[in-house]
Protein backbone atom coordinates (compact mmCIF):
# COMPACT_ATOMS: atom_id res chain seq x y z
CA UNK A 1 0.00 0.00 0.00
CA UNK A 2 1.39 3.37 -0.34
CA UNK A 3 2.17 5.44 2.01
CA UNK A 4 1.06 8.99 1.52
CA UNK A 5 4.30 11.37 2.67
CA UNK A 6 2.81 14.11 4.00
CA UNK A 7 5.65 17.06 4.64
CA UNK A 8 5.54 21.08 4.90
CA UNK A 9 8.77 22.69 3.21
CA UNK A 10 9.90 26.08 4.19
CA UNK A 11 11.29 28.42 1.39
CA UNK A 12 11.27 31.62 0.38
CA UNK A 13 7.46 33.77 -0.40
CA UNK A 14 7.98 34.92 -3.99
CA UNK A 15 4.81 35.07 -5.32
CA UNK A 16 1.24 35.97 -2.62
CA UNK A 17 -1.30 33.27 -2.96
CA UNK A 18 -2.58 29.76 -1.97
CA UNK A 19 -2.76 27.04 -4.44
CA UNK A 20 -4.06 23.68 -4.34
CA UNK A 21 -3.32 20.89 -7.10
CA UNK A 22 -1.92 17.70 -8.39
CA UNK A 23 1.99 18.28 -9.02
CA UNK A 24 3.26 18.58 -11.93
CA UNK A 25 7.36 17.23 -11.77
CA UNK A 26 9.07 19.22 -14.99
CA UNK A 27 12.51 16.85 -15.26
CA UNK A 28 15.75 18.83 -15.88
CA UNK A 29 16.50 19.34 -19.21
CA UNK A 30 18.87 16.63 -20.31
CA UNK A 31 20.98 17.08 -22.58
CA UNK A 32 24.17 14.80 -23.48
CA UNK A 33 27.20 16.54 -24.67
CA UNK A 34 30.01 14.17 -25.42
CA UNK A 35 33.41 15.62 -25.79
CA UNK A 36 34.69 14.88 -29.07
CA UNK A 37 37.86 15.43 -30.91
CA UNK A 38 37.24 17.41 -34.09
CA UNK A 39 39.70 16.76 -37.28
CA UNK A 40 41.74 19.59 -38.47
CA UNK A 41 40.45 19.90 -41.68
CA UNK A 42 37.10 20.24 -40.02
CA UNK A 43 37.73 23.02 -36.99
CA UNK A 44 36.72 26.05 -39.66
CA UNK A 45 33.27 24.02 -40.39
CA UNK A 46 32.80 23.15 -36.58
CA UNK A 47 32.72 27.05 -35.51
CA UNK A 48 30.21 27.78 -38.67
CA UNK A 49 28.28 25.15 -36.95
CA UNK A 50 28.63 27.10 -33.40
CA UNK A 51 28.10 30.58 -35.21
CA UNK A 52 24.58 29.04 -36.78
CA UNK A 53 23.41 27.90 -33.34
CA UNK A 54 23.75 31.61 -32.49
CA UNK A 55 22.20 33.08 -35.09
CA UNK A 56 19.26 30.23 -34.76
CA UNK A 57 19.26 30.86 -31.29
CA UNK A 58 19.03 34.56 -31.50
CA UNK A 59 16.24 34.56 -33.97
CA UNK A 60 14.32 32.37 -31.14
CA UNK A 61 14.94 34.84 -28.37
CA UNK A 62 13.97 37.83 -31.09
CA UNK A 63 10.98 36.09 -31.73
CA UNK A 64 9.96 35.13 -27.97
CA UNK A 65 10.99 38.61 -27.01
CA UNK A 66 8.45 40.36 -29.61
CA UNK A 67 5.80 37.68 -28.39
CA UNK A 68 6.68 38.69 -25.11
CA UNK A 69 6.52 42.56 -25.38
CA UNK A 70 3.01 42.09 -27.23
CA UNK A 71 1.44 39.94 -24.55
CA UNK A 72 3.05 41.33 -21.37
CA UNK A 73 4.08 44.60 -22.15
CA UNK A 74 7.97 45.52 -22.98
CA UNK A 75 9.60 45.50 -19.18
CA UNK A 76 8.44 41.73 -19.70
CA UNK A 77 10.19 41.19 -22.86
CA UNK A 78 13.60 42.95 -21.38
CA UNK A 79 14.97 40.08 -20.06
CA UNK A 80 15.38 38.61 -23.32
CA UNK A 81 17.84 41.81 -23.99
CA UNK A 82 19.99 40.86 -21.53
CA UNK A 83 19.94 36.74 -23.05
CA UNK A 84 21.04 38.70 -26.29
CA UNK A 85 23.55 39.97 -24.33
CA UNK A 86 24.86 37.42 -23.17
CA UNK A 87 24.50 34.92 -26.63
CA UNK A 88 26.64 38.20 -27.88
CA UNK A 89 29.27 38.53 -25.46
CA UNK A 90 32.37 38.37 -27.35
CA UNK A 91 34.55 37.29 -24.94
CA UNK A 92 32.70 34.13 -24.15
CA UNK A 93 32.28 34.15 -28.20
CA UNK A 94 35.98 34.13 -28.89
CA UNK A 95 36.78 31.99 -26.19
CA UNK A 96 34.53 29.31 -27.50
CA UNK A 97 35.97 30.07 -31.33
CA UNK A 98 39.73 29.81 -30.04
CA UNK A 99 38.88 26.40 -28.18
CA UNK A 100 37.79 24.62 -30.53
CA UNK A 101 40.71 26.14 -32.93
CA UNK A 102 43.49 25.68 -30.96
CA UNK A 103 41.82 22.23 -28.46
CA UNK A 104 40.17 21.29 -31.90
CA UNK A 105 37.47 20.20 -29.39
CA UNK A 106 33.56 20.10 -30.49
CA UNK A 107 31.67 23.37 -30.24
CA UNK A 108 28.98 21.88 -27.30
CA UNK A 109 31.48 20.66 -25.54
CA UNK A 110 33.50 23.60 -25.05
CA UNK A 111 30.70 26.42 -25.26
CA UNK A 112 29.02 24.26 -22.21
CA UNK A 113 32.15 24.62 -20.26
CA UNK A 114 32.82 28.92 -21.20
CA UNK A 115 29.20 29.40 -20.00
CA UNK A 116 29.35 27.05 -17.43
CA UNK A 117 32.06 29.08 -15.94
CA UNK A 118 30.76 32.23 -16.29
CA UNK A 119 27.38 31.17 -14.25
CA UNK A 120 30.20 29.31 -11.59
CA UNK A 121 31.17 32.80 -11.10
CA UNK A 122 27.68 34.31 -10.68
CA UNK A 123 27.05 31.55 -8.22
CA UNK A 124 29.64 32.79 -5.79
CA UNK A 125 28.31 36.85 -5.60
CA UNK A 126 26.96 37.80 -2.67
CA UNK A 127 24.52 39.90 -4.20
CA UNK A 128 21.44 37.95 -5.12
CA UNK A 129 21.14 39.90 -8.52
CA UNK A 130 23.99 38.57 -10.04
CA UNK A 131 23.30 35.17 -8.30
CA UNK A 132 20.25 35.29 -10.51
CA UNK A 133 21.81 36.63 -13.31
CA UNK A 134 23.48 33.15 -13.46
CA UNK A 135 19.97 31.51 -14.42
CA UNK A 136 19.59 33.55 -17.59
CA UNK A 137 23.48 32.39 -18.33
CA UNK A 138 22.44 28.95 -17.95
CA UNK A 139 19.61 29.69 -19.93
CA UNK A 140 21.60 30.68 -22.86
CA UNK A 141 23.79 28.27 -22.55
CA UNK A 142 21.04 25.10 -22.73
CA UNK A 143 19.21 27.10 -25.64
CA UNK A 144 22.49 27.08 -27.87
CA UNK A 145 23.75 23.70 -26.92
CA UNK A 146 19.94 22.09 -27.96
CA UNK A 147 20.93 24.22 -31.17
CA UNK A 148 23.70 22.60 -31.57
CA UNK A 149 22.24 18.79 -30.52
CA UNK A 150 19.37 19.30 -32.68
CA UNK A 151 17.45 18.84 -29.56
CA UNK A 152 13.46 19.86 -29.68
CA UNK A 153 13.11 21.69 -26.21
CA UNK A 154 11.68 21.20 -22.93
CA UNK A 155 8.41 21.91 -22.87
CA UNK A 156 5.46 23.62 -20.57
CA UNK A 157 3.05 22.83 -23.58
CA UNK A 158 2.29 18.82 -22.30
CA UNK A 159 0.90 19.89 -19.64
CA UNK A 160 -2.71 18.65 -19.24
CA UNK A 161 -5.59 20.00 -17.13
CA UNK A 162 -4.64 22.76 -13.92
CA UNK A 163 -1.26 21.94 -11.92
CA UNK A 164 1.32 22.62 -9.68
CA UNK A 165 4.29 23.22 -11.60
CA UNK A 166 7.78 21.82 -9.32
CA UNK A 167 11.00 22.28 -11.05
CA UNK A 168 14.25 22.43 -9.73
CA UNK A 169 14.47 25.73 -11.64
CA UNK A 170 12.55 27.51 -14.17
CA UNK A 171 14.61 29.39 -16.91
CA UNK A 172 13.56 32.83 -17.50
CA UNK A 173 12.27 31.88 -20.96
CA UNK A 174 10.00 29.02 -19.93
CA UNK A 175 9.04 31.33 -16.59
CA UNK A 176 7.51 33.74 -19.60
CA UNK A 177 5.47 30.72 -21.48
CA UNK A 178 3.57 30.14 -18.00
CA UNK A 179 0.18 31.14 -18.09
CA UNK A 180 -2.22 31.13 -15.22
CA UNK A 181 -4.70 29.02 -16.81
CA UNK A 182 -2.57 26.12 -16.37
CA UNK A 183 -0.41 26.83 -13.47
CA UNK A 184 -2.07 27.46 -10.51
CA UNK A 185 1.39 28.07 -8.77
CA UNK A 186 5.07 27.01 -8.97
CA UNK A 187 7.84 25.74 -6.40
CA UNK A 188 11.55 25.87 -6.82
CA UNK A 189 14.42 24.07 -5.54
CA UNK A 190 16.60 26.99 -6.97
CA UNK A 191 15.93 30.59 -7.49
CA UNK A 192 15.45 33.97 -4.94
CA UNK A 193 12.77 36.50 -4.26
CA UNK A 194 14.42 38.54 -7.49
CA UNK A 195 15.05 35.56 -10.15
CA UNK A 196 13.52 36.43 -13.11
CA UNK A 197 10.87 33.15 -12.42
CA UNK A 198 9.80 35.28 -8.98
CA UNK A 199 8.93 38.38 -10.83
CA UNK A 200 7.07 36.82 -13.57
CA UNK A 201 4.69 34.77 -11.07
CA UNK A 202 4.14 38.51 -9.18
CA UNK A 203 3.44 39.89 -12.28
CA UNK A 204 0.55 36.97 -13.58
CA UNK A 205 -0.92 36.44 -10.01
CA UNK A 206 0.29 32.99 -9.67
CA UNK A 207 1.28 31.67 -6.14
CA UNK A 208 5.00 30.38 -5.94
CA UNK A 209 7.60 29.55 -3.31
CA UNK A 210 11.70 29.09 -4.67
CA UNK A 211 14.48 28.22 -2.81
CA UNK A 212 13.23 25.22 -1.49
CA UNK A 213 16.30 22.97 -2.34
CA UNK A 214 14.83 19.43 -2.22
CA UNK A 215 11.20 19.88 -3.30
CA UNK A 216 11.81 17.96 -6.72
CA UNK A 217 13.49 15.15 -4.71
CA UNK A 218 10.22 14.42 -2.33
CA UNK A 219 7.48 15.19 -4.89
CA UNK A 220 6.22 13.37 -7.20
CA UNK A 221 3.89 13.51 -9.92
CA UNK A 222 0.80 13.48 -8.76
CA UNK A 223 0.86 14.36 -5.39
CA UNK A 224 -1.26 17.16 -3.88
CA UNK A 225 0.68 20.09 -2.85
CA UNK A 226 -0.11 23.42 -1.31
CA UNK A 227 2.31 26.37 -2.29
CA UNK A 228 1.28 28.80 -0.20
CA UNK A 229 3.43 31.45 -1.22
CA UNK A 230 2.34 34.40 1.54
CA UNK A 231 4.52 32.20 3.89
CA UNK A 232 6.45 30.41 1.92
CA UNK A 233 5.53 27.17 2.25
CA UNK A 234 5.20 23.97 0.31
CA UNK A 235 2.80 21.06 1.69
CA UNK A 236 3.08 17.98 0.50
CA UNK A 237 -0.44 15.58 0.48
CA UNK A 238 -1.91 17.61 3.28
CA UNK A 239 -4.19 16.21 5.43
CA UNK A 240 -7.85 16.40 4.82
CA UNK A 241 -8.12 18.97 8.16
CA UNK A 242 -4.65 20.88 6.69
CA UNK A 243 -6.42 20.91 3.20
CA UNK A 244 -9.47 22.23 4.30
CA UNK A 245 -7.59 25.14 6.24
CA UNK A 246 -5.08 26.14 3.17
CA UNK A 247 -9.04 26.06 0.82
CA UNK A 248 -10.25 28.41 3.84
CA UNK A 249 -6.98 30.81 3.94
CA UNK A 250 -6.95 30.49 -0.15
CA UNK A 251 -10.90 32.04 0.09
CA UNK A 252 -9.32 34.62 2.21
CA UNK A 253 -7.09 35.44 0.19
CA UNK A 254 -9.48 36.08 -2.66
CA UNK A 255 -11.67 38.27 -1.09
CA UNK A 256 -9.09 40.13 0.42
CA UNK A 257 -7.64 40.97 -2.90
CA UNK A 258 -11.12 41.99 -4.67
CA UNK A 259 -11.55 43.80 -1.64
CA UNK A 260 -7.87 45.71 -2.35
CA UNK A 261 -9.26 46.37 -5.65
CA UNK A 262 -11.44 48.83 -4.48
CA UNK A 263 -9.26 50.27 -2.26
CA UNK A 264 -6.45 51.45 -4.65
CA UNK A 265 -8.02 54.68 -5.27
CA UNK A 266 -8.68 55.64 -1.67
CA UNK A 267 -6.15 57.65 0.80
CA UNK A 268 -4.67 56.53 3.41
CA UNK A 269 -6.28 57.74 6.29
CA UNK A 270 -7.36 57.01 9.65
CA UNK A 271 -11.16 57.05 10.63
CA UNK A 272 -10.78 60.45 12.35
CA UNK A 273 -9.26 61.75 9.37
CA UNK A 274 -5.29 61.65 9.57
CA UNK A 275 -3.71 60.75 6.18
CA UNK A 276 -0.57 59.44 5.88
CA UNK A 277 1.61 58.94 2.64
CA UNK A 278 1.94 55.51 1.88
CA UNK A 279 4.38 55.22 -0.95
CA UNK A 280 6.44 51.78 -2.20
CA UNK A 281 10.04 50.42 -2.22
CA UNK A 282 11.38 49.32 -5.45
CA UNK A 283 14.84 48.02 -6.19
CA UNK A 284 14.25 47.83 -9.97
CA UNK A 285 12.65 50.55 -12.70
CA UNK A 286 10.62 47.92 -13.42
CA UNK A 287 8.37 47.80 -10.13
CA UNK A 288 7.19 50.96 -10.48
CA UNK A 289 3.96 49.75 -12.26
CA UNK A 290 3.53 47.18 -9.39
CA UNK A 291 4.04 50.08 -7.33
CA UNK A 292 1.18 52.49 -8.73
CA UNK A 293 -1.28 49.37 -9.60
CA UNK A 294 -1.45 48.65 -5.71
CA UNK A 295 -2.08 51.89 -4.94
CA UNK A 296 1.40 53.71 -4.40
CA UNK A 297 1.29 57.31 -3.85
CA UNK A 298 4.45 57.57 -5.27
CA UNK A 299 7.92 56.02 -4.55
CA UNK A 300 9.48 56.45 -0.72
CA UNK A 301 12.73 54.33 -1.18
CA UNK A 302 14.48 53.76 -4.38
CA UNK A 303 17.27 51.83 -3.31
CA UNK A 304 19.73 52.06 -6.21
CA UNK A 305 22.44 50.14 -5.20
CA UNK A 306 20.49 47.62 -7.36
CA UNK A 307 21.31 49.03 -10.46
CA UNK A 308 24.39 49.20 -9.25
CA UNK A 309 25.01 45.63 -8.59
CA UNK A 310 23.43 44.01 -11.26
CA UNK A 311 25.52 46.11 -13.87
CA UNK A 312 28.64 44.41 -14.95
CA UNK A 313 30.15 48.06 -14.92
CA UNK A 314 29.84 51.55 -13.26
CA UNK A 315 26.94 52.93 -14.70
CA UNK A 316 27.40 55.89 -16.98
CA UNK A 317 25.57 59.13 -16.17
CA UNK A 318 23.16 58.96 -19.07
CA UNK A 319 22.17 55.19 -18.26
CA UNK A 320 21.16 56.37 -14.52
CA UNK A 321 19.48 59.07 -15.88
CA UNK A 322 16.91 57.11 -18.04
CA UNK A 323 16.79 55.01 -15.53
CA UNK A 324 15.61 57.80 -13.11
CA UNK A 325 13.82 59.85 -15.75
CA UNK A 326 11.59 56.50 -16.29
CA UNK A 327 10.63 56.27 -12.87
CA UNK A 328 10.12 59.64 -11.92
CA UNK A 329 7.77 59.96 -15.11
CA UNK A 330 6.34 57.07 -14.49
CA UNK A 331 5.09 58.04 -10.80
CA UNK A 332 4.29 61.58 -11.57
CA UNK A 333 2.84 63.73 -10.27
CA UNK A 334 3.60 61.46 -7.02
CA UNK A 335 6.96 61.58 -5.47
CA UNK A 336 10.34 59.38 -6.26
CA UNK A 337 12.89 59.31 -3.23
CA UNK A 338 15.76 58.20 -4.76
CA UNK A 339 18.13 56.69 -1.97
CA UNK A 340 22.10 57.44 -3.43
CA UNK A 341 24.17 54.63 -3.73
CA UNK A 342 24.41 52.16 -0.05
CA UNK A 343 26.71 49.73 -0.52
CA UNK A 344 29.15 47.94 1.23
CA UNK A 345 27.22 46.42 4.71
CA UNK A 346 26.29 42.91 2.51
CA UNK A 347 25.64 44.57 -0.74
CA UNK A 348 29.01 45.02 -3.30
CA UNK A 349 29.88 44.86 -6.81
CA UNK A 350 33.47 43.93 -7.52
CA UNK A 351 34.15 46.80 -10.15
CA UNK A 352 33.48 49.48 -7.64
CA UNK A 353 36.51 48.22 -5.83
CA UNK A 354 35.58 47.66 -2.11
CA UNK A 355 38.51 45.91 0.04
CA UNK A 356 36.86 42.84 2.30
CA UNK A 357 36.58 44.35 5.56
CA UNK A 358 36.40 42.83 8.87
CA UNK A 359 33.04 44.69 10.20
CA UNK A 360 31.14 45.72 6.65
CA UNK A 361 27.85 46.74 8.39
CA UNK A 362 30.49 49.31 10.52
CA UNK A 363 32.72 49.97 7.37
CA UNK A 364 32.66 51.67 4.08
CA UNK A 365 28.86 51.57 4.16
CA UNK A 366 26.58 54.41 2.27
CA UNK A 367 27.26 57.74 2.58
CA UNK A 368 30.63 57.09 3.91
CA UNK A 369 31.42 55.11 0.45
CA UNK A 370 29.93 58.32 -1.56
CA UNK A 371 31.93 60.62 -0.02
CA UNK A 372 35.04 58.26 -0.38
CA UNK A 373 34.69 57.77 -3.79
CA UNK A 374 33.40 61.51 -4.99
CA UNK A 375 34.18 60.66 -8.29
CA UNK A 376 31.41 58.08 -8.07
CA UNK A 377 28.88 60.06 -6.31
CA UNK A 378 29.10 62.62 -8.44
CA UNK A 379 27.79 60.95 -11.63
CA UNK A 380 24.99 60.02 -9.44
CA UNK A 381 24.05 63.35 -7.93
CA UNK A 382 24.19 64.52 -11.68
CA UNK A 383 22.01 61.63 -12.95
CA UNK A 384 19.41 62.52 -10.35
CA UNK A 385 19.01 65.99 -10.12
CA UNK A 386 18.59 65.88 -14.36
CA UNK A 387 15.94 63.04 -13.76
CA UNK A 388 14.28 65.32 -10.85
CA UNK A 389 13.77 67.93 -14.05
CA UNK A 390 11.13 65.47 -15.48
CA UNK A 391 9.37 64.84 -12.11
CA UNK A 392 8.21 64.86 -8.42
CA UNK A 393 11.95 63.23 -7.72
CA UNK A 394 13.92 63.60 -3.67
CA UNK A 395 17.15 62.66 -3.15
CA UNK A 396 18.39 60.98 0.16
CA UNK A 397 21.92 59.71 1.52
CA UNK A 398 21.80 56.12 3.55
CA UNK A 399 23.60 55.83 6.62
CA UNK A 400 24.27 59.41 7.36
CA UNK A 401 25.72 59.56 11.06
CA UNK A 402 26.83 62.65 11.48
CA UNK A 403 26.57 66.35 10.65
CA UNK A 404 29.63 67.30 8.44
CA UNK A 405 28.33 64.16 6.28
CA UNK A 406 25.32 65.68 5.51
CA UNK A 407 26.85 69.05 4.99
CA UNK A 408 30.00 67.47 2.86
CA UNK A 409 27.24 65.53 0.64
CA UNK A 410 25.20 69.11 0.41
CA UNK A 411 28.03 70.51 -0.64
CA UNK A 412 28.65 68.38 -3.70
CA UNK A 413 25.15 68.51 -4.41
CA UNK A 414 25.70 72.30 -5.00
CA UNK A 415 28.47 71.68 -6.92
CA UNK A 416 27.09 69.02 -9.40
CA UNK A 417 23.90 71.90 -9.41
CA UNK A 418 26.48 74.45 -10.60
CA UNK A 419 27.72 72.07 -13.66
CA UNK A 420 25.05 71.26 -14.65
CA UNK A 421 23.88 74.29 -14.75
CA UNK A 422 27.23 75.30 -16.73
CA UNK A 423 26.52 72.60 -19.16
CA UNK A 424 22.86 74.55 -19.96
CA UNK A 425 21.29 70.87 -19.08
CA UNK A 426 17.90 71.20 -17.45
CA UNK A 427 18.12 69.73 -13.83
CA UNK A 428 15.79 69.89 -10.60
CA UNK A 429 17.12 72.99 -8.34
CA UNK A 430 14.37 72.54 -5.58
CA UNK A 431 15.17 69.02 -5.55
CA UNK A 432 14.50 68.26 -1.80
CA UNK A 433 17.43 66.71 0.57
CA UNK A 434 16.30 64.12 3.14
CA UNK A 435 18.19 61.69 4.92
CA UNK A 436 18.29 58.28 6.04
CA UNK A 437 17.96 57.88 10.16
CA UNK A 438 18.76 54.64 10.72
CA UNK A 439 21.63 54.69 13.39
CA UNK A 440 21.62 55.92 16.96
CA UNK A 441 23.83 58.07 16.15
CA UNK A 442 21.73 60.25 13.71
CA UNK A 443 19.00 59.43 16.97
CA UNK A 444 21.07 61.61 19.64
CA UNK A 445 21.79 64.76 16.92
CA UNK A 446 18.68 64.65 15.22
CA UNK A 447 17.85 67.78 16.44
CA UNK A 448 20.99 69.55 14.64
CA UNK A 449 20.30 67.51 11.83
CA UNK A 450 16.73 68.18 11.21
CA UNK A 451 17.38 71.62 10.79
CA UNK A 452 19.83 70.92 7.53
CA UNK A 453 17.39 68.50 6.27
CA UNK A 454 14.73 68.17 4.09
CA UNK A 455 12.95 64.99 5.72
CA UNK A 456 13.94 62.09 7.54
CA UNK A 457 13.05 58.61 6.31
CA UNK A 458 13.39 55.96 9.08
CA UNK A 459 15.13 52.72 8.24
CA UNK A 460 14.32 50.89 10.90
CA UNK A 461 15.95 48.04 9.16
CA UNK A 462 19.16 49.37 10.01
CA UNK A 463 18.06 51.13 12.91
CA UNK A 464 17.24 47.95 14.94
CA UNK A 465 20.52 46.61 13.91
CA UNK A 466 22.90 49.01 14.99
CA UNK A 467 20.58 50.16 18.47
CA UNK A 468 20.14 46.65 19.56
CA UNK A 469 23.35 45.23 18.39
CA UNK A 470 21.80 42.66 16.44
CA UNK A 471 23.11 41.18 12.92
CA UNK A 472 19.99 41.51 10.48
CA UNK A 473 21.19 38.83 8.85
CA UNK A 474 22.59 36.43 11.49
CA UNK A 475 19.64 33.46 12.22
CA UNK A 476 21.16 32.64 15.66
CA UNK A 477 20.23 35.90 17.05
CA UNK A 478 17.36 36.72 15.09
CA UNK A 479 15.05 36.10 18.41
CA UNK A 480 16.70 39.54 19.78
CA UNK A 481 15.78 41.44 16.70
CA UNK A 482 13.00 43.05 18.21
CA UNK A 483 11.61 45.96 16.20
CA UNK A 484 9.23 46.43 19.32
CA UNK A 485 11.99 46.66 21.72
CA UNK A 486 11.78 50.15 23.82
CA UNK A 487 14.74 51.25 22.91
CA UNK A 488 13.68 51.21 19.22
CA UNK A 489 10.77 53.17 20.01
CA UNK A 490 12.34 55.46 21.77
CA UNK A 491 14.48 56.20 19.07
CA UNK A 492 11.61 56.29 16.87
CA UNK A 493 10.05 59.14 18.97
CA UNK A 494 13.29 61.17 19.59
CA UNK A 495 13.47 61.35 15.30
CA UNK A 496 9.86 62.52 14.83
CA UNK A 497 9.84 64.56 17.63
CA UNK A 498 12.85 66.29 16.34
CA UNK A 499 11.97 66.43 12.69
CA UNK A 500 8.33 67.92 13.53
CA UNK A 501 10.19 70.67 15.81
CA UNK A 502 12.10 72.00 13.03
CA UNK A 503 8.64 71.59 10.85
CA UNK A 504 10.26 68.88 8.25
CA UNK A 505 8.10 64.98 7.53
CA UNK A 506 9.49 62.13 9.04
CA UNK A 507 8.43 58.67 7.38
CA UNK A 508 9.79 54.91 7.76
CA UNK A 509 10.62 52.71 4.91
CA UNK A 510 11.84 49.86 6.87
CA UNK A 511 10.31 46.69 7.16
CA UNK A 512 8.71 47.67 10.04
CA UNK A 513 6.18 49.80 8.86
CA UNK A 514 4.84 46.61 6.60
CA UNK A 515 4.07 44.53 9.69
CA UNK A 516 0.41 45.49 11.35
CA UNK A 517 1.76 45.45 14.71
CA UNK A 518 4.50 47.81 13.72
CA UNK A 519 1.91 49.88 11.29
CA UNK A 520 -0.32 50.81 14.09
CA UNK A 521 2.65 51.63 16.69
CA UNK A 522 4.36 54.18 14.02
CA UNK A 523 1.11 55.29 13.35
CA UNK A 524 0.24 56.44 17.09
CA UNK A 525 4.34 57.74 16.89
CA UNK A 526 3.38 60.48 14.67
CA UNK A 527 4.75 59.25 11.45
CA UNK A 528 3.92 60.97 8.16
CA UNK A 529 5.26 58.32 5.69
CA UNK A 530 5.15 54.87 5.37
CA UNK A 531 7.08 53.33 2.69
CA UNK A 532 6.41 49.29 2.66
CA UNK A 533 7.22 46.67 0.04
CA UNK A 534 4.64 47.14 -3.13
CA UNK A 535 2.80 43.44 -1.94
CA UNK A 536 2.05 44.92 1.48
CA UNK A 537 0.89 48.16 0.61
CA UNK A 538 -2.68 47.10 0.33
CA UNK A 539 -2.67 45.51 3.17
CA UNK A 540 -0.90 48.64 5.70
CA UNK A 541 -3.40 50.92 3.75
CA UNK A 542 -6.53 48.37 5.00
CA UNK A 543 -4.92 48.87 8.79
CA UNK A 544 -4.82 52.65 8.53
CA UNK A 545 -8.15 52.74 6.95
CA UNK A 546 -9.59 50.73 9.98
CA UNK A 547 -7.99 52.45 12.95
CA UNK A 548 -8.73 56.06 14.59
CA UNK A 549 -5.48 58.31 15.31
CA UNK A 550 -6.51 59.31 18.34
CA UNK A 551 -6.64 55.47 19.23
CA UNK A 552 -3.36 54.84 18.24
CA UNK A 553 -1.63 57.53 20.07
CA UNK A 554 -3.34 56.21 22.94
CA UNK A 555 -2.14 53.26 22.56
CA UNK A 556 1.74 54.69 21.36
CA UNK A 557 2.09 56.62 24.53
CA UNK A 558 0.79 53.59 26.84
CA UNK A 559 3.31 51.38 25.16
CA UNK A 560 6.07 53.92 25.74
CA UNK A 561 5.49 53.22 28.99
CA UNK A 562 6.12 49.62 28.80
CA UNK A 563 9.50 47.82 29.67
CA UNK A 564 9.89 44.91 27.07
CA UNK A 565 8.91 44.16 23.97
CA UNK A 566 6.73 40.90 25.01
CA UNK A 567 4.43 43.91 27.05
CA UNK A 568 4.32 46.09 24.22
CA UNK A 569 3.88 43.43 21.90
CA UNK A 570 0.68 42.00 23.90
CA UNK A 571 -0.58 45.10 25.16
CA UNK A 572 -0.50 46.26 21.24
CA UNK A 573 -1.71 43.28 19.94
CA UNK A 574 -4.80 43.30 22.34
CA UNK A 575 -5.41 46.88 21.81
CA UNK A 576 -6.13 46.20 17.86
CA UNK A 577 -7.53 42.92 17.50
CA UNK A 578 -10.83 43.58 16.66
CA UNK A 579 -10.55 47.22 15.30
CA UNK A 580 -8.80 45.26 12.30
CA UNK A 581 -10.55 43.23 9.56
CA UNK A 582 -9.90 39.78 11.14
CA UNK A 583 -7.88 38.61 8.15
CA UNK A 584 -5.25 41.09 9.09
CA UNK A 585 -5.11 40.55 12.96
CA UNK A 586 -1.86 39.33 14.39
C1 LIG B 1 16.57 50.19 6.41
O1 LIG B 1 17.71 50.08 6.88
O2 LIG B 1 15.52 50.10 7.07
C2 LIG B 1 16.38 50.43 4.96
C3 LIG B 1 15.20 50.67 4.46
O3 LIG B 1 17.48 50.34 4.18
P1 LIG B 1 18.14 48.94 3.72
O4 LIG B 1 17.19 47.83 4.10
O5 LIG B 1 18.34 49.05 2.24
O6 LIG B 1 19.42 48.91 4.49
MG1 LIG C 1 19.42 50.65 5.74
Amino acid sequence: MEVSRSKIMRGIPASPGIAVGKAHVLEMEELHVREKQVEPQDVEKEIERFKAALVTARKEIEELRETIGEELGQEQAKIFDAHLMILDDIVAVEKTTKAIREEKKNAEFVYRKTLSEIAEELDLAKDEHFRDSAADVRDVKRRVIRHLLQEPRRGLGKIEGQVVLLAHDLTPSEAVLMSKDTILGFATDSGGRTSHAAIMARSRGIPAVVGLKYATARIRAGDTIVVDGNRGIVDINPTEQALQEYMRRQQQFLDFEGMLVDIRELAAVTTDGRRIELSANIEMPEEVELALAKGAGGVGLYRTEFFYIRSARLPGEDEQYEAYREVAEKCYPYPVIIRTVDVGGDKFASYLGAARENNPFLGLRGIRFSLERQEIFKIQLRAIFRAAASGNVKLMFPMVTSLDELRQANLICSEVKEELKQRGLPFGENCEIGIMAETPATVMIADSLAREADFFSIGTNDLIQYTLAVDRGNEKIAYLYDPLHPAVLRSIKTLVDAGHRHDIWVGVCGEMCGDPVGAVILLGLGLDEFSVSPYLLPEIKTIVRSVSYADTRQLAEKAMCLSTAAEIRSFVEEKIVGKLPTFLSP
